[in-house]
């Protein structure tokens, strides 16, 4: 009783350790979807308030989100982009918000948050720009640790993601605990009919490895390996 619960918390403790592995793994060396071509979810839109124009950037591809919230000077000239909501563009896991008091956001500041975790995200973190501050304070982590510095707003930073996004880091805990299992159980099952197969070879019993000298048709008289069949086989014989 007590054993298996062990088991089960051990395996579950694996996957937790898998998915964050896998998570800062994307985080590290997974490059940001807004700069790679093959992007599975794209989003992005714009609006004008006074003095400026906040734009929201959202991508997503396998192990790796991102979103971006910018507010910059108005273009020089009005663009002919689609007026899409910004707002609709942020994904549900991330802290960005919209700018709901006025003057909340300065021009020249973004926000910037990436998820990561395959096959699900579950992990996020991220950075505040200010280009107005002086350099080397420009970017401050949000939720994480900045390991790399954006060379400018929002592109070519890395951030290891500190807070949990549940849902997905409760699947991903299960999948790696159940691939943990499974691939235990393989190279366990592959391990057991090896020794086997050695033992019979040496002449000996397969199931404990008394030494039988080739004779394994009689079985094994230490364990009653084909023990029971081969006597049952002689009874019925003899009757
Ligand atoms: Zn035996």
């Amino acid at each position: 009783m007590k054993r298996w619960i062990f088991t089960i918390l051990l395996f579950l403790l694996v996957g937790v350790l898998a998915n964050i592995a896998v998570a800062w793994g994307c985080a590290l060396w997974r490059v940001a979807p807004i700069l790679a071509s093959n992007i599975s979810e794209a989003a992005s839109g714009e609006s004008y308030f006074e003095g400026g124009i906040w734009l929201v950037q959202y991508a997503r591809r396998a192990g790796i989100a991102y979103v971006s919230s910018q507010y910059r000077s108005p273009w020089p000239q009005t663009p002919s982009l689609a007026p899409e909501d910004p707002s609709a563009a942020i994904p549900k896991w991330s802290r960005i918000m919209p700018p709901t008091l006025e003057g909340r956001h300065r021009v020249a500041t973004c926000e910037v948050d990436r998820a990561c975790g395959w096959p699900w995200l579950s992990m996020r973190g991220g950075w505040d720009t200010d280009l107005d501050a002086p350099a080397g304070k420009r970017h401050m982590p949000v939720a994480g640790v900045l390991v790399k510095a954006p060379a400018d707003i929002g592109l070519g930073g890395r951030v290891l993601p500190l807070h949990v996004l549940w849902s997905g880091f409760l699947g991903n805990t299960l999948a790696y605990a159940v691939a943990s299992w499974l691939l235990l159980w393989f190279l366990a099952g592959r391990a057991k009919a090896t020794r086997r197969a050695f033992r019979v070879k040496r002449g000996r019993c397969p199931s404990c490895g008394y030494d039988l000298r080739g004779e394994l048709e009689a079985g094994c008289p230490e364990c009653g390996w084909r023990r029971e069949t081969a006597e049952s086989g002689a009874k019925a014989r003899a009757e």
